[in-house]
């Protein structure tokens, strides 16, 4: 719900050089084996697709994403539908091609530990189900499963290009599948870094209905996005109508923890409360800037409710 600047991104690059160039040249070679497979029977159109791949293929694994754009609506447009069907029980082109990248390679071998790095911990789809690495005896592996923001079948020469690859949770991948949703995990823009266009708040009237009747009922969320397509395709707001009472807690929370009370508190315990945004962290359960959600599931409907209470102002604005 919140991109992530591509700056950090590189840097995550950067720290992982060797092992990324190692990457690029193995899966280089791999499409030039294929193209050069003479059992494929390639035709002139699939063999000029390939050799643009080859030629370009380290700027391609590591295209922003307005290189990808600039790529997807020329050189290396959506390849045609027959490309995608085997003929006559041999594998098609696009799943050969699949094959020789071997994006399920990397999945289990080096995606864990690169998301881990970039510090994505929770779906960047629905932020409210877990996308971490763990460890276990020097092994890293993933319990996150990776969309690709240009599909695979329709674009496979974008199958391991970093800036493709979208950290998410088993079901909001299951929905998506090759649906185009509207979304730029990564960005070069630091205001679309800073601030989230999406947003939960209450219905107006429910907070005052709820301190009234104190049933969790009257509890209403209203869920805004700059376009529909979180709501159509993932359900938000009916994930986020199950979380009723962490919006409940945080109503409480806002009656309970006045200021004058949160000031006695840091003033008690000034070795404790350190600093302003470590005890709004305290008080609302979870990290309070904008740019932190992906550090936890939750984090953004919380924010939300905790801003449209009064109990935070996000400083990131
Ligand atoms: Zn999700």
């Amino acid at each position: 719900m919140i991109a992530i600047s591509t700056e950090t991104v590189k840097q995550v690059f950067l720290l992982y050089k060797t092992e990324i160039d190692n990457i690029i040249a193995e899966k280089r070679q791999a499409v030039d084996d294929f193209l050069n497979d003479r059992s494929k029977s390639h035709n002139s159109k699939q063999k000029q697709y390939l050799t643009k791949i080859i030629n370009d293929f380290e700027k391609i694994v590591l295209a922003t994403p307005a290189e990808i754009e600039v790529y997807s609506n020329n050189s290396l447009k959506a390849i045609p539908k027959l490309w995608k069907n085997g003929v006559n029980k041999q594998i098609s082109f696009k799943d050969g091609l699949l094959k020789a990248l071997n994006y399920n390679d990397l999945r289990s071998s080096f995606y864990p530990k690169y998301f881990h790095k970039i510090g994505i911990k929770a779906c960047v789809y629905c932020n409210s189900q877990l996308t971490v690495s763990t460890e276990n005896d020097g092994n890293v592996s993933a319990k996150f499963q990776v969309d690709h923001y240009l599909d695979k079948a329709s674009f496979p020469c974008f199958s391991i290009s970093f800036f493709n690859l979208y950290p998410t949770c088993a079901s909001c991948n299951n929905i998506k599948r090759n649906k185009a949703v509207n979304f730029f995990l990564y960005s070069e823009d630091s205001t679309s870094t800073a601030k989230s266009e999406f947003n939960f708040c209450f219905k107006p009237g429910s907070v005052a209905k709820y301190l009234a009747s104190h049933s969790i009922e009257d509890i209403e969320l209203v869920f805004t996005e700059p376009n529909g397509d979180f709501q159509k395709t993932f359900d938000i707001e009916g994930i986020y109508n199950t979380q009723k009472d962490i919006a409940e807690e945080l109503i409480l929370k806002s009656k309970v923890y006045s200021k004058a009370y949160q000031n006695s508190l840091i003033k008690s315990f000034p070795a404790i409360f350190t600093n302003a945004s470590l005890s709004n962290r305290i008080l609302i359960g979870t990290y309070c800037e904008e740019n932190e959600i992906h550090k936890r599931p939750m984090s953004k409907f919380m924010q939300d409710i905790a801003e449209d209470l009064g109990m935070i102002q996000k400083s990131k604005k």
